[in-house]
């Protein structure tokens, strides 16, 4: 399959995984574009859609936590900035994801103790 071909079917595939989540694709579309093509050229060099901005270590464990969509395991900090760390999904009612800032997990976690 094609990496343009992929690309779209994790797009079918994510939208009702994230909808369930109260999340959706970013309206802005060509970053949401661009991060689906990255995740499938990913897939395709290593077997899973790895998130495209998070570093993959030699854990495997640690790495499936990182597959897209990965909002399951981070809920509490992308639920705090309302979009995942790429921006690839955010909440159902954001409109300009440009206003959302994105907060490093060791900030969120210290502000959050
Ligand atoms: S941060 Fe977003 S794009 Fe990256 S893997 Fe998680 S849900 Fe996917």
């Amino acid at each position: 399959m094609s990496v343009q071909a992929r690309k779209e079917a994790l797009r079918y595939l994510f939208e009702p995984i994230v909808d369930k989540l109260g999340y959706k694709f970013t309206p802005a579309a060509e970053d949401a574009d661009f991060l689906l093509e990255q995740e499938a050229e990913l897939e395709a060099r290593l077997g899973a859609p790895y998130c495209p901005c998070q570093a993959r270590t030699k854990d495997r464990a640690e790495n499936m936590k990182i597959v897209c969509p990965c909002i399951p395991f981070h809920r509490r900090h992308y639920d705090a900035m309302r979009r995942c760390w790429c921006g690839l999904f955010v909440h159902k009612d954001v409109t300009d994801p440009d206003k959302l800032r994105q907060i490093p997990p060791d900030r969120f976690f210290k502000e959050a103790e």
